[in-house]
């Protein structure tokens, strides 16, 4: 049962977290990075409990989510998101984590169903330390949500980011700390945003303590993979 032991370490490790940097208890979520993974392993965790999955790939996604029929399974798209992936993104996921062009945005709205609740939206922010070339300057982050307020069928609800691994602990905190102050000030005039994604595997407890409300690990829920 090594996923099974794997969540109850990770759910140990958050709540140590939290204790230990003043964070509400149950403040963060994790969110099961299971890209790459098979669907059994995924109902594997989800008989243990675990309902926040993030997905980076979406052909090989939208196979798992038709074939996993669990009931309140939460399915969040944290890969890039290419143009004609965004009907399929919109139809099937409950959050997009990686939105940082408005064309994108506009065509996620554009293909979100008027039956499913609004798609929820979180700003991909680049503070020059990033893994990919992917998010906005954090100077262009207050225009773009100005912008997103058009759109009905999304809700912005906050900001994600996937910087570079640093060695050091204090190192990883100053990657998140822009971030962190970012969101605090753009809470003035927008009272809804309420999620700061960000945080993986290695970089986890600096996260939470830079305030994530989610974190997304994959290895350290289902083990090492190849891609
Ligand atoms: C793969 C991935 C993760 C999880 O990384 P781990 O190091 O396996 O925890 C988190 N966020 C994004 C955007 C990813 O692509």
């Amino acid at each position: 049962m090594k996923i099974a032991n794997n969540l109850t370490q990770i759910r140990n490790k958050i709540s140590a977290a939290e204790k230990q940097f003043g964070r509400e208890e149950n403040s963060v979520c994790l969110i099961a990075v299971s890209k790459t993974r098979k669907i059994n392993e995924i109902i594997m965790a989800i008989n243990e409990n675990q309902r926040h999955f993030g997905e980076n790939y979406c052909q090989e996604a939208i196979e798992k989510i038709k074939a996993i029929t669990q009931p309140n399974v939460i399915w969040h798209f944290i890969g890039p998101i290419q143009s004609n992936k965004t009907k399929q993104i919109a139809h099937y996921f409950d959050w997009a984590h990686t939105v940082d062009r408005i064309k994108i945005a506009r065509r996620l709205d554009e293909m979100r169903p008027d039956n499913m609740a609004p798609l929820n939206i979180c700003i991909q922010v680049n503070t020059n330390d990033e893994a990919t070339k992917s998010g906005l300057s954090i100077n262009e982050v207050e225009d773009f949500i100005n912008e997103l307020k058009h759109f009905k069928r999304l809700k912005v609800r906050g900001l994600m980011s996937l910087p570079k691994i640093k060695s050091s602990f204090e190192e990883q905190r100053n990657s998140f700390s822009s971030l962190k102050k970012l969101l605090h000030e753009l809470g003035a005039d927008n009272p809804e945003l309420d999620t700061l994604s960000i945080g993986t595997t290695q970089d986890m407890e600096a996260a939470i303590a830079e305030g994530a409300t989610c974190v997304r690990i994959g290895t350290a829920v289902f083990g090492p993979r190849d891609r």
